[in-house]
């Protein structure tokens, strides 16, 4: 059996990890900056506790904590510039997916010695990056793993991912405490997404025994936290559980990519403001029975994981989790399912669907 697997990140997981490993950051440089979002890192207790890390170190910091939800190709430049104009040498990521794909994204841009200018961010070639560790506060993107930063592409009208193994960060530091005051909404959107990337992990042609098996627990452990209707009264084991499959998640499509679903789903966030994870739940099922039917021992494989027994099953537990559905018209249907045809992460799926076959999945998902 021929395949790859990278994975370049150091993991610390478990309570206080940011107390107890951060001497770790040493490695990095000597003054961080800190990318973070406008309020929730204060909050949760996280911009603190990597403060004091970096306290104890020695290490100065700066924080840029401008970072809004699908971050913008400007405020990336905007992070560079802090950094550059600061002397800042690496980039301390704290948050969701939006501070941490940010993070990753200014960690590039200020790295290199000719400016590379906004039209080229996604098709530059990069040979250096600042150094980047990452402390997730939602379980759900796993971009604490991956080599990518995605932003929104308003020339494609889309999000579109940077993709470098540079990206990769050097450490992760998970600590579900953080995560004991995400509202519901939050919890079950981020979820889903982490949901998402180990299913759609197991649909990719680029799947292998080593990305199964990180997917097989994700998607176990995550269903063994979503029984409860719209995942109300986490505790922090369950938290712990969701925290730990939606790094493994991003360790699967770090590997395999992502599928048709995250294709569609970028139309969905681009033009109708869904959260990223909500757009991916909504397609899921639809896009499971689309594969049932060439595949389906593969689908089978993923609903045993997840106890369930068919994808109906699969539908009404996303369901229940999801509520009341957004609609599309007919001309948005057609509309995302020709933008999302051409999309590069198509190519990765184990069946590859048509345009039709994606608007089946629009329409029956949200039409
Ligand atoms: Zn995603």
């Amino acid at each position: 059996m021929k395949f790859q697997y990278f994975m370049p990140t150091r993991i610390f997981s478990g309570e206080r990890c940011l107390a107890e490993h951060g001497a770790a950051l040493k490695q990095l440089g000597t003054k961080a900056l800190i990318v973070t979002g406008t309020h929730s890192a204060k909050a949760n207790g996280s911009l603190d506790d990597a403060v004091k890390a970096l306290a104890v170190n020695g290490q100065a910091y700066c924080v840029y904590d401008k970072v809004m939800s699908n971050p913008t190709i400007a405020c990336a430049y905007e992070g560079a510039s802090e950094a550059v104009s600061n002397g800042c040498d690496f980039v301390l990521a704290i948050g969701g997916g939006s501070p941490m794909d940010a993070g990753k994204a200014v960690a590039l841009l200020a790295a290199q010695e000719k400016p590379v200018p906004p039209a080229e961010i996604f098709s530059a070639s990069y040979a250096r990056a600042l150094p980047v560790a990452a402390v997730p506060t939602t379980a759900g993107t796993g971009s604490e793993v991956t080599q990518y930063a995605i932003l929104t592409n308003d020339a494609a009208e889309s999000k579109t991912s940077v993709a470098t193994p540079l990206l990769f960060p050097r450490f992760a530091f998970l600590d579900a405490a953080y995560m004991r005051g995400l509202s519901q909404s939050v919890t079950v959107n981020t979820v889903v997404d982490a949901l998402s990337h180990a299913v759609e992990g197991m649909l990719s042609v680029r799947a292998s025994s080593v990305s199964d098996a990180l997917a097989g627990e994700s998607i176990a452990l995550i269903a063994s936290c979503i029984a409860a209707p719209g995942l109300s009264d986490l505790d922090d084991e369950a938290r712990r559980k969701l925290l730990t499959a939606s790094t493994l998640a991003g360790m699967v499509i770090a590997n395999t990519g992502t599928t048709a679903v995250h294709a569609l789903g970028y139309s969905l966030t681009y033009y109708k403001n869904i959260d990223h994870g909500r757009a991916n739940g909504l397609l899921l099922a639809r896009f499971l029975a689309f594969i049932e039917r060439t595949k389906r021992e593969r689908v089978a494989e993923i609903l045993a994981r997840m106890r369930l027994k068919t994808v109906d099953d699969f539908a009404r537990l996303l369901d229940g989790l999801l509520g009341k559905r957004e609609k599309l018209s007919a001309a948005e249907i057609e509309h995302y399912a020709e933008k999302a045809v051409k999309a590069a992460n198509i190519a990765n799926c184990v069946v590859r669907p048509e345009k039709d076959d994606l608007v089946e999945v629009l329409q029956g998902s949200l039409g």
